[in-house]
């Protein structure tokens, strides 16, 4: 999608010098000021979907992705929201977005262009510190994307250069997996671990001994790859739940590949439906049933993240990875084990924070895996409100310098 108009390369022979900042939030940065996949904000004086949908002027019963054009729409929707509630007159019109995808972050920013007609500036970073540092800059659609998260200093400058104010009339969206929280390519493989660990727990609650773990992980490894996309919509929840169903057990691995070969399978409800015909002839254990009753009715609903059961464990496990080393700890063990605040991404948002831009985070993380039930929120804070260590290198100087 990118059309390559420029190359540059910078600072070259630096190392990347990392350092730990302390603790923080991300609501030390934002407040409530975050929108997860089911679009209903946190901040209660926001309409969400459910309400709203009909005024932001989306069509169907779905929840659009980030990567869909309806998707703009209610982002766009939310930014004027919050610029009336924040009781600022002047009228949005530029927008920033800052994010670790392409396909994800760089799409919703070029629908929100299209959509608004707006100024705007996107950057994509994936830190792979192997290479030599360098940008690749689409002039025309105005995206950066840049191999490290420190090259955030220069882009600001950059997007200054393009003629654009940075102030109250600017919307800043920060996507929060592998952006704000688990930088790509520097900690985000901490973010696959803990979802990985609340996979593995949810199994073990259902299954208990009978869990074959290396099964699971091969059939897992598999059934994720693109190919496979018609039967689990690229979902995490469905795949779960199939490569759970495989390990009870009740459907074989080869019968499905079977099925998959004939095309008689042919998308996730008909395997759903499959495996109740398949209950009903062999029975299967209580634990099993909950589970599949609870999916089938989300599915039914059209709701996108219906294996609840995995996503709370996901909750605990990503919260569990916050903050839990001590502070004394070394940088590099730290983005070992804890999933850490990406300290350039929050410099950045606090220096546009206090130039007058709107800041929002948008992230298509499901709600479930984000924030506690009630019945979880006397052990646990939502993830916005979880302290962990501030890990990065830090640009204020080079921000600074700007105005
Ligand atoms: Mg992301």
């Amino acid at each position: 999608m990118i059309d390559v108009a420029m190359r540059v390369s910078f600072r070259t022979e630096t190392p990347i010098m990392m350092k730990n900042f302390g603790r923080a939030r991300l609501s030390d940065y934002f407040g409530d000021s975050v929108i997860y996949r089911n679009l209903e904000p946190l901040d209660k004086r926001l309409p969400g979907l459910k309400t709203a949908g009909y005024k932001m002027g989306l069509s169907g019963e779905q929840i659009p992705r980030k990567l869909d054009a309806e998707y703009a729409k209610a982002a766009l929707w939310f930014a004027q929201e919050a610029q009336r509630v924040r009781k600022v007159t002047a009228a949005l019109g530029e927008v920033l977005m800052v994010g670790d995808t392409l396909l994800n972050d760089g799409r919703a920013f070029e629908n929100m262009r299209r959509e608004s007609g707006w100024q705007g500036a996107c950057f994509i970073g994936s830190e792979r510190p192997a290479d030599p540092p360098a940008v690749e800059i689409d002039e025309q659609a105005h995206i950066y994307a840049a191999n490290r998260w420190v090259a955030l200093g220069d882009w600001a400058k950059w997007v200054l250069q393009q003629g654009l104010h940075l102030d109250e009339r600017t919307v800043v969206v920060v996507d929060i997996d592998k952006t704000a929280l688990g930088a790509k390519g520097r900690n985000d493989q901490v973010i696959d671990r803990a979802r990985l660990q609340g996979i593995y727990r949810t199994m073990d609650s259902v299954m208990g001994r009978d869990f074959n773990r290396r099964a699971f992980e091969e059939q897992y490894n598999e059934l994720n790859r693109a190919r496979y996309h018609f039967l689990t919509g690229d979902n995490q929840d469905y795949l779960a739940y199939i490569c759970l169903v495989l390990n009870t057990g009740l459907i074989k691995y080869d019968e499905m590949l079977q099925e998959i070969e004939k095309k008689s399978l042919e998308n996730f409800e008909q395997f759903v439906r499959w495996v109740g015909y398949r209950m009903h002839s062999t029975g299967a254990t209580e634990a099993f049933r909950q589970v599949h009753e609870a999916v089938g009715n989300s599915v039914r609903m059209g709701d996108p993240t219906p294996f609840k059961r995995f996503r709370r464990e996901e909750f605990i496990s990503t919260v569990e990875h916050m903050g839990h080393m001590p502070d004394d700890t070394p940088v590099e063990a730290l983005l070992e084990e804890e999933i850490t605040l990406t300290q350039e991404v929050c410099e950045l948002s606090q220096w546009l924070g206090e130039r007058g831009c709107l800041l929002l985070c948008l992230s298509d993380k499901p709600d479930e895996a984000s924030c506690p039930t009630p019945q979880m929120a006397a052990r646990y804070a939502p993830l916005h409100k979880t302290e962990t260590h501030l890990i990065g290198e830090s640009i204020r100087d080079e921000l600074r310098a700007l105005t």
